[in-house]
């Protein structure tokens, strides 16, 4: 078995879609990116990805590579799950955890959870997300942008 750790933050902008695990979530503000700015599925494909030391997301999907401008993540996410496979590696389980003053994202956690789990080829019950603000402080309890971090467990399937 092998562990594997995510990070990744995004600008809240004006005129922009909230996506957060596949679900588009209504909100005054959206994140800011080259694709849909999914952080929390950025962090999600950095902690598969840095379980098998396969690199981050920047390697496999070139930020200035048109063919990922407005990319859906959860496209992405199943790429990387293609990766792992060919690697010979299955996804155990992953947890997660969306850094955000706003919104309340409590309401959203279930189908963000069945989002994640149906593109990894997972059962929900393997996928944990969880959210919390950081209590007004720093950038995201401004409300400037949204924080991600995830842990995977992957193992040797064959
Ligand atoms: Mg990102």
């Amino acid at each position: 078995m092998r562990i594997g750790h995510g990070y990744d933050v995004h600008r809240l902008v004006p005129e922009r879609k909230l996506i957060l695990g596949g679900v588009d979530i209504p909100w005054e503000k959206g994140l800011l990116g080259h694709s849909d700015a999914d952080v929390l599925t950025h962090a999600l494909m950095d902690a598969l990805l840095g379980a098998a030391a396969l690199g981050d997301i920047g390697k496999l999907f070139p930020d200035n590579d048109p063919k990922y401008s407005g990319a859906y993540s959860i496209e992405l996410l199943k790429e990387v799950c293609r990766v792992l496979e060919s690697r010979g590696y299955g996804i155990c389980n992953v947890d997660c955890t969306v850094l955000a003053q706003r919104p309340k994202l409590a309401p959203h956690i279930p189908l963000m959870r069945q989002r994640l789990a149906e593109a990894m080829g997972l059962d929900t019950d393997q996928v944990s997300v969880k959210a919390t603000t950081e209590e007004g402080l720093g950038f995201t309890g401004e409300g400037l942008g949204i924080a991600a971090h995830a842990v995977a467990l992957i193992e040797k399937s064959k």
